[in-house]
């Protein structure tokens, strides 16, 4: 009895023993299974993040693939008519076509500004910056008083696009791209908008001044009356827009265009392709010349927006830049 009660006695810290080793044993169990959680969590919260990583690439892969697709049909619309057609084309296949190709023509857009940048705010405008672009071409000036030489001849291309009822017209080469996107865009916008009459001659300019002087000579008029009404709107060469190769007529030459599709579409896009009608209502006392709806010429993306956002015609814009020139 007392060997058995040893016995057990001696039992008693062998169980305890037992128990403090299956204690551990199942602790240990438990960190490991804890661990391997913590490792299994974190492989699958390593996975989302390469995940995540590889869908953004794909899309910015995509984002390029999409620029590169529309920057093909974008560029052939610059040069040709063909890329008019295939742009056409684009268009017509999604819309997802049409904003790439939105955000390809603004992109285009601001290669064409003239100073080649975006629109710079008034108070970054420096004296030498106004004094450089005030000689600039695209901001050349004429009227009664701004002849130009009769010899000046400005580098003219052919037009060539759909969208002129003549083979033979021209424009100025350094503009003439940003034309043909105008008419690309408001024509696959539905807008039914060609050119009229672009760049005229000098000696062009000079004949059709003279005929509409004999014309209302032939009414009764003086020569001296017969001139002052032509000129309302009709230029004398050297002081036409048209003789400088930067000016258009859209559509037609008339109050008729007024208030047309068309004439609303080019109030409100025309800026942003470079273009300002040079005639508004509210400057006739300005200009000299009656109100021309359907009359637009270039100043660049830069400087047509800036003078839409202050109501100038181009008479009081250069003035504007003449003062920041001398420091006003
Ligand atoms: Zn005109």
């Amino acid at each position: 009895m007392n060997d058995r009660k040893r016995y057990s006695e001696k039992n008693v810290p062998a169980k305890r023993r037992l128990k403090w080793q299956v204690k551990v044993l199942l602790a240990a169990i438990v960190l490991v299974i804890v661990i391997a959680l913590v490792v299994l969590l974190l492989s699958l919260a390593g996975g989302t993040t390469i995940n995540k990583n590889a869908s953004s690439a794909d899309s910015s892969i995509a984002q390029d693939s999409s620029d590169i697709s529309t920057s093909g049909p974008a560029s052939e619309e610059l040069s040709s008519e063909s890329g008019a057609l295939s742009k056409n084309a684009s268009s017509k296949a999604s819309s997802k076509a049409k904003s790439s190709a939105a955000a390809s023509s603004k992109k285009a857009d601001t290669s064409f500004t003239g100073n080649a940048e975006s629109v710079l705010p008034d108070s970054s405008l420096t004296p030498e910056w106004a004094a450089k672009e005030l000689d600039m071409w695209y901001l050349y000036y004429v009227d009664f008083d701004n002849r130009m030489p009769e010899n000046y001849v400005p580098p003219v291309v052919k037009i060539n696009t759909k969208y002129t009822r003549n083979s033979g017209f021209e424009f100025d080469s350094r503009c003439v791209d940003q034309l043909r996107r105008l008419l690309n865009d408001a024509n696959n916008s539905g807008v039914d908008l060609f050119v009229y009459s672009p760049y005229r001659t000098y000696a062009s300019q000079k004949t059709i001044y003279n005929n509409r002087v004999n014309e209302i000579k032939n009414k009764g008029k003086s020569q001296a009356e017969a001139e002052i009404e032509a000129a309302k709107r009709i230029m004398p060469p050297g002081c036409s827009e048209h003789n400088l190769g930067l000016a258009l007529d859209f559509n037609i030459a008339s109050d008729s265009f007024t208030g047309t599709k068309p004439c609303k579409w080019l109030m409100e896009h025309a800026a942003d392709y470079g273009f300002i009608m040079s005639y508004p209502k509210d400057k006739v006392h300005l200009t000299k010349v009656d109100y021309e709806s359907w009359h637009y010429r270039y100043v660049g993306v830069d400087h047509a927006k800036r003078m839409k956002a202050k109501n100038m015609c181009l008479l009081e814009y250069r003035q504007f830049l003449t003062s920041i020139k001398n420091g006003k």
